[in-house]
């Protein structure tokens, strides 16, 4: 995960502070010593870190830390607090044109994740119930148009495009025109990348620009690339007057420094981060949701936003019910898995719970998207019947389910037993809901 290494290191100088009731000047200092190397170890920009401590300090002096019962707690709400600031202070919202379309202009170099943002976006904005249009401007990239086209009619999002023998400009300048025609309220324009920036680039970018006239002009970066990530927002920003930043690949192992300087260095905020390459893994960024992650505090905000925007209500009332009454069959469990599986990756949804990183356990339990995919192919090896009545599932029928599914027939068993306890249990609960046994308990 992202942020990992820095995420414990913070971690691990923030529980000795704890620790202690009382601290010296000392303690502080040494405390921010750490967290001045571990922020330098997670590829942090130098002069930025330099900064950052200088700010906590002043205004660890200016609260008094000393004198506070808790001043271990006090220290952890600064660097919370400063690490936000960092990272831009407050969310910043995609601009919105007062005459549609919005233009969007995507740049960034080549493999950033540009056309992958594209689509990301688009789904997005349709999702929020806009019509957005994507133009493939990258002329030179092979296969770059065919792939957003895909991504196209996978969303069912239009693609405009002229192949590759005409212009970006040409084409960006026709793809507004056709929005406007066909009343599409953002256009989203995927230009060409190169591998390194180069002049020609550039200059090409700055006729695009100058063509549309975008009310964004977001540059892609990768994470994983650190510092030279903040070189690239540094010189893309310097021509191109860039309005925010969309940094990709935070799910990979990247130390976190991109995500840490860019603003700092650059000016402009992080509007967006992507931590996946599913059309879904793109969040709003919002720096204190960040921070807290970092620091091991969760962010319950966006796995409730994920919750809302993913779980079908309806569905999950009844499946309630279902618990409820002890009626939960195979098939309500595959569903279920169904939509968990739409609020992304598991690892992605735990770092998200306050404390889970320092949970015992937690840490160390793989969450296994292979174990998910085997317990899913046994549950559709099952017949209808089975799936709603599991008692009837004999010794045959277990050896037909594993060999259906491609497992052993202790894997099927193992999961049949866990799925008898599991409404076993259900059915205990939904008894001491009852209100009859409510009572009795009182008494
Ligand atoms: P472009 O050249 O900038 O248009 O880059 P692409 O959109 O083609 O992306 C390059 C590669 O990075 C593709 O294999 C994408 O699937 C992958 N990618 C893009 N965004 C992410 C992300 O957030 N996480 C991960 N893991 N991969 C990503």
């Amino acid at each position: 995960m992202a942020f990992e290494g820095l995420s414990n290191r913070l971690q691990g100088v923030f529980d000795r502070l704890r620790g202690k009731g009382k601290l010296t000047e000392e303690d502080v200092s040494e405390a921010l010593r750490e967290v001045r190397l571990a922020l330098l170890e997670a590829d942090v920009n130098f002069k930025v870190v330099k900064e950052f401590i200088a700010k906590v300090k002043e205004r660890a002096i200016g609260q008094d830390v000393m004198k506070s019962f808790t001043p271990g707690m006090v220290v952890i709400d600064i660097v919370n607090k400063e690490l936000t600031e960092l990272m831009g202070g407050t969310h910043t919202k995609l601009a919105k044109a007062n005459k549609p379309p919005t233009v969007i202009m995507m740049v960034g170099l080549q493999g950033a994740g540009k056309t992958t943002s594209s689509g990301k976006l688009a789904k997005m904005l349709q999702k929020q119930n806009h019509r957005p249009l994507l133009v493939a401007c990258d002329v030179y990239r092979p296969a770059a148009i065919k792939q957003l086209q895909v991504l196209g009619e996978q969303l069912k999002v239009p693609v405009f495009s002229m192949g590759d023998q005409v212009s970006p400009v040409e084409i960006a300048k026709n793809g507004l025109q056709h929005a406007k025609d066909n009343n599409n309220d953002y256009v989203i324009v995927d230009t060409a990348g190169r591998l390194h920036i180069d002049e020609t680039l550039m200059e090409e970018l700055q006729q695009v620009r100058a063509a549309v006239g975008p009310h964004e002009t977001l540059l892609v970066v990768d994470a994983m690339t650190g510092q030279d990530a903040v070189n690239v927002a540094e010189s893309f920003h310097k021509q191109l007057e860039l309005t925010g930043v969309v940094l990709t690949k935070l799910d990979g192992d990247t130390r976190g420094g991109a995500a840490l300087s860019v603003k700092a260095v650059t000016g402009c905020p992080i509007k967006f981060a992507a931590m996946g390459e599913k059309m879904d893994a793109l969040e709003p960024f919002y720096p204190e949701r960040m921070a807290s992650r970092i620091l091991g505090m969760g962010d319950m905000l966006t796995l409730i936003e994920k919750a809302q925007a993913g779980i079908d209500t309806d569905k999950a009332k009844e499946m309630e019910r279902k618990m409820r009454n002890a009626e939960f069959t195979f098939e309500d469990f595959l569903e279920q898995m169904d939509q968990v599986k739409k609020l992304g990756p598991l690892d992605q949804l735990l770092d998200m719970l306050p404390g889970a990183g320092k949970m015992k356990g937690i840490k160390d339990v793989k969450v296994d998207d292979k174990q998910m995919g085997r317990v899913e192919a046994i549950v559709k090896a099952m017949t209808k019947e089975e799936k709603r009545k599991p008692e009837i599932i004999n010794a045959s029928r277990r050896k037909r389910i594993a060999l259906g599914s491609g497992n052993s027939v202790q894997d099927v068993n193992r999961l049949i037993k866990q799925f008898d306890d599991m409404r076993k249990m259900m059915k205990q609960f939904s008894g001491m809901m009852n209100p009859k046994a409510m009572n009795k308990m009182k008494k």
